[in-house]
């Protein structure tokens, strides 16, 4: 039994990273269980730093996330090293006696058979890949927010930040093409803007809404109308965010959403609701607005500002 003794009690496996260097995690919190990938050594340094589930927050030791496939690809490894030695092992014994004398009966023990095959260690594909701007982990999730596993910080700021980038390469663009074809872009652009303050809006206040009274109220506010968003985010978290801008800001910036308002529901077209709520003369009811380019810079300007502000506020409340 020389192989298989020599096999050792104790195994050390390494999980083999995919062709983009990331590493399958498996959160263990049984009401969760979602996959996402890290690409180790580009985190946080440190012995026994926890991890963080992106999607449920849950927090573990980092040898408490590993993925079935990995688990699986780990046991098949030790199958394969107990099995192959157990065969050569057994080899070793082969015997073959010939027949002696016209009664004599041949004995022979032939070993054959292989030592069990490997699991490969196939992991999912994901949808999002993230580089944390706070720890410069990068990690790849299910859909498009979540917390960093390594820092924990949540993204929605950071995701915000990325949509506002590709806005500003989309305005770029409009800047080469002939009128028509810009002002549909720069139209289009503040449609996107709105589109990403609400969805980073929405996915604050549905996870940092889970410490305040209200919870249900406080995850099913809406960032489209700015104005009324304001107003509930006051009610529910106690934070204001026109404190962020200046009051000209503030308002330049309702007037934006707005203008997104009659672009989805209008055609563009000012109607009454508008033209009081802007104090614009009635003379230009069913006119259609105007909006340009520094318009959506400038917005994007004042929605960065509020959307630290709000971040940086829900981040020291909880
Ligand atoms: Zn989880
Ligand atoms: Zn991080």
């Amino acid at each position: 039994m020389k192989h298989l003794n020599s096999v050792p009690s104790q195994f050390s496996i390494s999980i083999p990273p995919d062709e983009t260097g990331l590493i399958g995690r498996e959160c263990p919190n049984p009401s969760c269980e979602r996959v996402f990938k890290i690409q180790p050594g580009t985190g946080l340094r440190g012995e026994n730093l926890p991890c963080h589930c992106p999607y449920c927050g849950h927090e573990a030791g980092q040898n408490k996330f590993f993925t079935k496939a990995q688990v699986e690809y780990a046991k098949s490894v030790v199958l394969n090293k107990v099995t192959g030695a157990l065969i050569r092992d057994l080899k070793s014994l082969e015997f073959n006696h010939k027949p002696r004398g016209a009664f004599g009966i041949g004995i022979s023990m032939k070993v054959s058979g292989r030592p069990t095959p490997l699991q490969p260690c196939r992991e999912e594909d994901l949808e999002t890949e993230v580089v944390c701007d706070k720890c410069t982990l990068r990690y790849m999730i299910y859909g498009v927010f979540g917390f960093c596993p390594d820092c924990g910080v949540h993204n929605s700021l950071q995701i915000l930040e990325k949509n506002f980038e590709l806005i500003e390469k989309l305005l770029t663009i409009a800047g080469t093409q002939e009128a028509s074809v810009a002002q549909q872009l720069i139209e289009n652009a503040l449609e996107d803007c709105v589109s990403a303050f609400d969805g980073f809006g929405r996915e604050a206040c549905r996870v940092f809404g889970q410490n305040v009274a209200n919870s249900k109220k406080a995850a099913e506010i809406r960032f489209q109308n700015i104005k009324s968003a304001a107003e509930s985010v006051n009610a529910e978290f106690g934070i204001n965010l026109s404190d962020a801008v200046d009051p000209s800001q503030w308002i330049t910036i309702q007037h934006a959403f707005q203008k997104r308002h009659l672009l989805a529901h209008k055609m563009g077209v000012i109607d009454e609701a508008y033209q009081k709520a802007t104090g614009l003369t009635s003379s230009l009811v069913g006119r259609r607005i105007s909006i340009s380019k520094d318009d959506i810079h400038e917005l994007m300007r004042g929605l960065r500002a509020i959307g630290r502000h709000f971040h940086e506020s829900l981040d020291t409340k909880s």
